[in-house]
């Protein structure tokens, strides 16, 4: 049922000069269930060469024309959710129904895309002198090298892929080593739709090899990463000695703050979903839970309940409700932040050990008794640990909240519409949300600021960064 994972370049699915495979391992079982193929250099001097002849020819292909592709993308990937969410959860471990919906929101992000392809205006400026005519357009930047993690295998793949081919660029996607055939899966969508050889191509191989490569070299012209932000900072340092355009969004650590008027059940129901979605393993997961001490007990009480009640199991059982975590380095760093948070005095409320001796089960976690010098409170978790902490004041609270570089998601819960002002205005965050989980709808911005780096890969702002922004002044129309 798990396909073999090949690259796809110049319109060919293909296995690589050196015919080089890296396997694939189920993170619930810890077995192999495939292969899939390794970019060597001459394969990735194929890619680039094929971008950009993919550009010359992709670019000249009207918006409208665009749109009708990608709209046909968008139906193609939503036809093939069933098969598709089924090969996600086997390579990820996220439960059936989350790898299904990840999948149905592709085509959500396609048919935005498709239609921001129809709005990529200029604009007319009113000259200084009669016969004059100011035009500034919008064009398509050039070949892309965009490069996604595993813990969205599809969702942070497919913002690039069609935010790049709305635009009229071409693009060369580093798929994730780790979940790389519900990727596959999304460019056969965009192959099976009309996007013509030389547009799309995807490798997979050695992470640093193919950056450093492609990076630099002449032919790319945009960077868009997806991962930790030490990896970032390496990647846009390589690209601003190239001077090539850059999107990154990097990794969060999301205060979610529950003030002592908020509906303490609303804020236990939606804080933990979203808590032990995927595992934990989400960059806008609320992370740092800071709750007032006057609805302390009520709210630890109701998310370690939540956290008990959690069945983890095989993404493809059906009552599971949290997956494996997706590979064994994650399962390695809750054990070390549950052992440097307890050594530094917290208490397990609940969970704390990994699960059984197969895959990469962990237990969902609560701790308390939290202080700022354990590290939970410090690096992003991407897990399912969840440290509660008591806060007194609204300032005590927005000076934490604020403390760590992070800047991506932050969630408030109150009933003040006074307080929702002031703690919307009061976080350094480029994404709030007070009182519901409302983030990532293809329509609205989504990225980061300070650490979590920079640009948007969702609302109108998205397409921005794959447009180069021309001035043209004429006389005699
Ligand atoms: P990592 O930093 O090694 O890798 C993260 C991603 O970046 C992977 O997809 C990897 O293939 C890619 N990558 C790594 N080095 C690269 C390079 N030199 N060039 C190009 N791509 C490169 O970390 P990891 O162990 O896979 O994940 C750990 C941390 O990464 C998490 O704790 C989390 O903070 C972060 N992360 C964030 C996101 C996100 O959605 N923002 C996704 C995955 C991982």
């Amino acid at each position: 049922m798990y396909p073999e994972v090949s690259l796809y370049i110049d319109g060919a699915w293909t296995k690589g000069a050196n015919g080089k495979f890296l396997p694939v391992l189920n993170p619930a079982t810890g077995e192999e269930i495939g292969k899939v193929a390794h970019a060597e250099k001459a394969d990735l001097d194929r890619a680039l060469a094929a971008a950009d002849k993919g550009f010359k020819a992709w670019k000249k292909v009207s918006p409208y024309d665009r749109y009708k592709v990608l709209r046909k993308a968008a139906d193609i990937i939503r036809g093939r959710a069933d098969e598709i969410g089924k090969i996600m959860s086997m390579e990820q471990g996220k439960p059936f129904i989350e790898a299904k919906g990840e999948t149905l929101l592709a085509g959500d992000i396609m048919d935005w895309f498709a239609e921001e392809a129809r709005r990529t205006y200029g604009r007319i400026v009113p000259p200084r002198a009669e016969g004059v005519y100011q035009l500034v357009v919008k064009e398509p930047v050039g070949p892309v090298a965009a490069f996604t993690p595993w813990n969205f295998p599809i969702n942070q793949a497919v913002r690039k892929c069609s935010a790049a081919l709305a635009a009229g660029c071409s693009i060369i996607l580093k798929g994730p080593e780790e979940t790389p055939a519900s990727c596959a899966a999304l460019v056969q969508a965009y192959v099976d739709a009309g996007v013509p050889a030389g547009a799309i191509q995807l490798v997979y191989g050695i992470p640093s090899e193919i950056s450093e490569y492609l990076i630099p070299h002449p032919v790319i012209r945009k960077i868009t990463f997806t991962g930790s932000t030490p990896v970032g900072k390496h990647l846009a340092m390589l690209a601003g000695q190239h001077m090539k355009r850059i999107t990154m969004e990097l990794g969060g650590h999301a205060p979610a703050i529950v003030f002592d008027d908020a509906d303490v059940d609303v804020a236990v129901k939606v804080l933990s979903a979203n808590k032990f979605r995927n595992a934990g393993q989400v960059c806008v997961s609320p992370t740092r839970f800071l709750v007032h001490e006057s609805v302390y007990g009520k709210f630890v009480d109701g998310f370690t309940a939540f956290a008990k009640s959690l069945k983890v199991g095989d993404g493809l059982d059906k009552d599971t409700r949290m997956g494996p975590l997706a590979n064994d380095r994650r399962v390695q760093a809750m054990e070390m932040f549950v052992a440097d948070a307890v050594s530094k005095g917290a208490k397990i409320e609940t969970g704390g050990k990994r699960i059984g001796n197969k895959g990469n089960f962990f237990e969902p976690t609560v701790l308390t008794g939290i202080n700022t010098d354990m590290r939970i409170m410090n690096e992003e978790p991407f897990g399912p640990l969840a440290p509660i902490v008591p806060f007194s004041s609204f300032d005590a609270v927005v000076e934490e909240a604020n403390r760590l570089p992070f800047g991506l998601a932050a969630y408030a819960y109150t009933k003040s519409a006074k307080t929702a002002a002031a703690i919307g205005a009061a976080f350094e965050s480029g994404m709030v949300s007070i009182n519901h989980h409302g983030l990532a709808l293809p329509e609205v911005p989504f990225g980061g600021i300070k650490d979590s780096g920079y640009g948007s890969e969702g609302g109108s702002e998205a397409i921005e960064s794959y447009l180069n922004t021309k001035f043209i002044t004429q006389v005699g129309l």
